[in-house]
């Protein structure tokens, strides 16, 4: 079996570096069987990392994460996100009670901000702090964060407790390696690379496909073996089919060579200059 890279939080917990998406899952009767057995395929393969959020389905994805995972908590890494405007000092304390009841679990192992809103970082930073303290959160991160929102939440006392920044991140959406991938590793802080298939879009881009298939991959083993080929970097990629998961798994066998990384610059090239963090 693959040997599971991992990476090390600032506070030394070590995750794995490939783990599982779970937006749009929960939300199909019809697909609950086959979600939960890839989730739970994922873990019995060692990709023990999910993510989830509160904002999915409004709760369905939490939902079945608990399903998935109940019985093998132990084996779990669990990610979750509040929304912006559940990120204060009163709203955050019942945003995570709720999503520790929706995943019938007693603890969230990283909580993150899904994305900047108005409330005050300052403010955030502070009740999920406490909620640290509480033990109702093992760490807490952000997400959608640019250079200038790190920068300016790293400047707020105990706001470089942060672990990771969940960005998009994909062959596609190379911006971030201008500047904030380069500040986030300089910082030890962890990028966790959503979309790291672009939703798909990228298993359809032809010049890409044909690339793996010369060098005899699929080409989602591409995309994520390139993502995973920084330090620092954790790929959620969401499969929801049992032999995806597999797949996905299988990237981590990839090694990619200077030739092939060469070959990747000239038909997806990097960037030339700074550009704002992208979004989906
Ligand atoms: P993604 O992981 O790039 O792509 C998911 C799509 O790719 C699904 O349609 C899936 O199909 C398909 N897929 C996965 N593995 C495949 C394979 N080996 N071969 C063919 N198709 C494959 O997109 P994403 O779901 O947007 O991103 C991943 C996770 O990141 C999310 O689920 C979520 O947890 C997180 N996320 C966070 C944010 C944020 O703002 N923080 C934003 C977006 C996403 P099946 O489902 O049919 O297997």
């Amino acid at each position: 079996m693959e040997a599971m890279k991992t990476v090390v939080l600032r506070d030394g917990k070590q995750v794995p570096a490939l783990g599982m998406g779970t937006w749009m899952m929960g939300e199909n009767p019809a697909y609950r069987t086959r979600e939960i057995a890839a989730l739970q395929h994922g873990i019995d393969l060692g990709i023990c990392l999910i993510d989830t959020a509160e904002m999915y389905g409004e709760g369905a994805s939490e939902e079945l994460v608990g399903e998935a995972i109940r019985g093998r908590r132990d084996q779990v890494f669990l990610v979750s996100k509040a929304y912006p405007h559940h990120a204060g000092r009163k709203s955050a304390p019942m945003a995570c009670e709720r999503s520790l009841a929706r995943l019938g679990v007693e603890c969230i192992d990283l909580y993150l901000l899904h994305w900047r809103g108005s409330i005050p970082l300052a403010e955030t930073v502070e009740a999920f702090e406490k909620l640290k303290a509480q033990g109702k959160i093992r760490r807490w991160g952000v997400s959608n964060l640019d250079l200038a929102d790190m920068r300016e939440l790293y400047a707020i006392p105990e706001g470089k407790a942060a672990a990771v920044d969940q960005v998009l991140y994909n062959l596609t959406r190379r911006g971030i390696e201008w500047d904030l991938l380069p500040w986030l590793q300089s910082q030890k802080t962890a990028l966790m690379a959503y979309s790291p298939i672009e939703q798909g879009r990228l298993l359809r881009h032809s010049a890409f496909c044909r690339l793996a298939e010369q060098h005899g991959w699929r080409p989602a083993q591409l995309a994520l073996a390139w993502v995973l080929r920084h330090e620092g970097v954790i790929a959620i990629p969401k499969a929801s089919r049992r032999e995806h998961v597999e797949e996905n798994f299988s990237a981590l066998q990839c090694a990619l060579s200077p030739e092939i990384l060469a070959q990747i610059d000239r038909l997806l090239p990097p960037p030339k200059a700074a550009m704002p963090l992208e979004m989906l």
